[in-house]
């Protein structure tokens, strides 16, 4: 089913999840779909599979196709010193599997690159060369406290709105851990006459260290109170997991009274956490 058609639908809460191809490639293949098989039981309206972000794309393939069998798949991609030849092929590959959806993307260059094409420099660009040619429904990314290479949210606001010219149908958004950043951007997007859905990302957090990762490479604050937590907690797993649930858990809550109808869950390849705060808020 397509994006514009999974959220026209006013029939509840509407969950997706994202995961990424597992480091150690076609091995962890079974451990990643028994995560998933378990997660079928929330009926995901899709499962998001990332393109490329810390890592090469070598069983990404595969893995497209084995997660197509079982959901409504949307493979991200990301066209940073992509030729169109390349894109082309790519989209040709996955349209032939059936799927319907894409998360277009700029991505980061690689470090390890030999060519570096600039055929694409924006996401916006991919997102026309894909409407132009191809059948597929179109989401794009968006960040609630502004991409980390914008100058501030507005500029970044009005280069979302380029995505969404171009034929973008919906905006799946960074994870944040303050919800009045969402409110805001989300007011921010609606006056400058986007009128998309723009999907909250959630992700309850496992570890102090992916947390420092994370707000290394994005703009993502901390509140006060969680970071005491995360300090609390940094030496503990299992206490720290409890607490990813539970602010995770607050956050859907209050996204929820808020009007959200919506939202993508960053799985992180693991389903317990998602799984107790879905057993929470359904
Ligand atoms: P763009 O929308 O192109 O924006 C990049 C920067 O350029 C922004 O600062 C923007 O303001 C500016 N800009 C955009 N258009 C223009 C223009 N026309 N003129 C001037 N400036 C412009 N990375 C991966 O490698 N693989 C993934 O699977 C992946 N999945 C993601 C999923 C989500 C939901 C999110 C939020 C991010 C994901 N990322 C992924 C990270 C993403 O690739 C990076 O954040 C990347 O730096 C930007 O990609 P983008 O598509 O948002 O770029």
């Amino acid at each position: 089913m397509k994006l514009n058609e999974i959220y026209a639908k006013e029939d509840g809460l509407k969950i997706s999840f994202e995961v990424f191809p597992p480091k150690d490639g076609e091995a962890g293949h079974p451990a990643l779909l028994s995560e998933l098989e378990f997660l079928k039981n929330y009926k995901p309206v899709l499962v998001s599979l990332t393109w490329g972000a810390g890592g090469n794309n070598n069983n990404s393939f595969e893995l497209i196709k084995l997660i197509n069998e079982k959901f409504n798949l949307m493979p991200h991609f990301t066209c940073v010193c992509s030729s169109k030849e390349t894109v082309e092929n790519h989209l040709e590959c996955i349209e032939h599997l059936g799927i319907e959806n894409i998360l277009a993307l700029r991505g980061d260059e690689p470090k390890d690159i030999d060519v570096c094409h600039t055929d694409f420099r924006y996401a916006n660009e991919l997102v026309a060369f894909i409407r132009g040619r191809a059948a597929l429904s179109v989401a794009v990314a968006g960040y609630p406290e502004g991409h980390i290479e914008a100058p501030d949210i507005k500029t970044d606001i009005i280069n979302l709105k380029k995505k969404i010219d171009a034929g973008a149908e919906v905006i799946y958004t960074q994870l944040f851990f303050d919800n009045d950043k969402f409110f805001k951007y989300r007011e921010l997007v609606a006056n400058a006459g986007i009128n998309v859905p723009v999907i909250p990302g959630i992700m309850p957090v496992l570890s102090m260290k992916q947390v420092k990762k994370m707000t290394s490479m994005a703009k993502i604050s901390i509140p006060a109170e969680m970071m005491k937590n995360l300090e609390k907690f940094e030496n503990s797993p299992d206490d720290m997991k409890n607490f990813g649930i539970e602010f995770a858990l607050s956050q859907c809550s209050n996204l929820i009274s808020n009007g959200v109808d919506a939202m993508h869950f960053y799985t992180l390849n693991k389903s317990y956490s998602v799984s107790k705060i879905l057993d929470s808020i359904l």
